[in-house]
């Protein structure tokens, strides 16, 4: 195997693209709270794309957090993106 070829490879759950794991970040959703991946329990990727546009990962964000608290969600996020 030419290691040094393989990249892997995570998925954007807004746009379900595939992105080098460096172009997307990887956020938790726990209890319906919001952060950045601590190194356990469930987590999910956006993409720099898709948290440039707000409409388009409002939805994700929502049913990855079964919460429709949008402001609430978006505004965490926001907080997390960009404290990173
Ligand atoms: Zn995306």
């Amino acid at each position: 195997m030419a290691e040094k070829f393989y990249r892997p490879t995570r998925m954007c759950i807004s746009c379900r693209e595939k992105f080098a794991q460096e172009e997307l970040v990887r956020i938790k959703c726990m209890d319906a709270e919001l952060s950045l991946f601590n190194g356990f329990g469930r987590s999910f990727y956006f993409c720099k794309i898709c948290l440039s546009d707000e409409k388009k990962i409002t939805k994700a964000l929502m049913r990855q957090c079964k919460s429709n608290k949008k402001d609430e969600l978006m505004n965490k996020l926001k907080e997390i993106v960009t404290n990173e």
